[in-house]
């Protein structure tokens, strides 16, 4: 039998020499630039906090004795918050009382989705890369996972639309899509989007869709919800959370909107993973769903504003990048920076913080080891633009040690 556990580890490519878990590429490399006193471009969280007033609702909540659970749903302001909210950008309509689940973050979302809708004998398919959390509720649920590769371009990465047809058949229970794309920031175009609507339909699969950079696209591009393609509302389960919208990461509030009879499934899981949680963060972010526009809008011209600094700061350095349009990353290919010593990104992410100074993440990380993807991605890493301009311009500095 494989126990779960090292299902996962494996899946995640963790598996340490001594059979035991290594910690995941996000936690190791924020370690390592921790001691080298390097710019953590590495992990995507951001280095400000999310909009004051936000914060002093929730305080307020906390203050007015909102500290006990909340019920497992979420509570009605939120839910209610939520489909506004899906309503007025995309057109979605969902019934609070039974289209709509509030979760801790969209990875128990993720999770408790994966577990309620697929297990031993199913085929998942996630697009590779994939962030690293797909591939662990995968391994956890029992299915097998099946990718598709996301090839690199100038204007970020490009569904092989190909494979996807070869790859989806019978055996698929879900398409997990990811976009905006972490780790390749690429916002799936209509043509994508609709490719994996089609072959949805062909096999009856269920998609699952996490959106959480919804409103982090830039360039005038526009996000898509695969639930809005016709025929498409009945079989999704759109994921998406407060963290990114609103720079508040740590909060873990999080969603699931969708058809109330796969909600009902997706909550018979959650109900015991963690019940509920985040009582005082619920009313804050159902108030900041409605009034919050100006401050995505501000957060959204803020980081194409650093994305567009750090990619200039790349290119003088002497990476060829790929500039897609969305999320908190870009990805660029440390090929020209390779040598013997240092023959892969992965080499090269783990040295660079005692090197120059700097800390990113090898794109091998979100690939299964050994496949097509990861050996095509192998010199490839993503660095984060969701800091502060003096730590891009910290990195941008450092970096340009690489041209000379
Ligand atoms: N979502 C963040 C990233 O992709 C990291 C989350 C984590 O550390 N698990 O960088």
């Amino acid at each position: 039998m494989t126990l779960r556990w090292r299902a996962v580890a494996s899946a995640t490519g963790l598996t340490a020499p001594d059979g035991l878990v290594r910690p995941t590429i996000f936690a190791e490399m924020t370690a390592l630039a921790a001691r080298a006193g390097a710019a953590n471009l590495g992990q995507g969280f951001p280095d400000e906090d999310g909009p004051a007033w936000i914060r002093e609702l929730a305080r307020e909540a906390i203050s007015s004795g909102e500290n006990q659970y909340p019920p497992g749903r979420g509570i009605a302001p939120l839910r209610a918050a939520i489909a506004a909210h899906q309503d007025r950008h995309y057109g979605l309509s969902y019934d609070p009382e039974t289209d709509v689940l509030v979760t801790a973050g969209a990875t128990e979302a993720i999770a408790a989705t994966v577990l309620a809708l697929a297990g031993p004998g199913d085929e998942v398919l996630t697009l590779e890369p994939f962030y690293d959390a797909h591939a662990a509720t995968i391994a956890m649920s029992g299915a097998t996972h099946v990718t598709v590769p996301l090839v690199p371009g100038e204007r970020g990465f490009a569904l092989d639309v190909a494979a996807l047809e070869a790859a989806v058949t019978e055996r698929t229970r879900l398409i997990l899509v990811n976009t905006p794309h972490n780790p390749t920031g690429t916002v799936l175009s209509r043509a994508e989007l609709g490719a994996l609507a089609e072959a949805a339909a062909r096999v009856d699969a269920i998609v699952v869709t996490d959106e959480v950079y919804e409103h982090l696209t830039f360039d005038g591009l526009e996000h898509t919800p695969i639930a809005t393609l016709p025929g498409m509302r009945e079989r999704t389960l759109t994921i998406s959370s407060a963290g990114k919208t609103f720079s508040l990461t740590g909060w873990k509030i999080g969603w699931v909107t969708g058809p109330a009879e796969l909600i009902e499934a997706v909550l018979a899981i959650k109900q015991f993973l963690t019940y509920s949680g985040g009582a005082p963060f619920q009313p804050a972010i159902a108030r900041a769903l409605v009034e919050g526009d100006g401050d995505i809008a501000a957060l959204r011209d803020g980081l194409a504003a650093r994305r567009d600094r750090l990619v200039a700061g790349l290119r003088a350095a002497g990476f060829p990048v790929s500039v897609a349009g969305g999320t908190y990353f870009v990805c660029a290919d440390a090929s020209p920076f390779l040598s013997p010593e240092v023959p892969d990104g992965a080499a090269f992410a783990r040295a660079l913080p005692e090197r120059l100074g700097v800390a990113c993440v090898p794109l091998s990380a979100f690939c299964r080891e050994g496949s097509p993807t990861a050996r095509a991605l192998s010199s490839w890493v993503r660095f984060t633009f969701v800091k502060d301009d003096a730590t891009i311009d910290l990195a941008i500095e450092r970096l340009s040690a690489l041209a000379r």
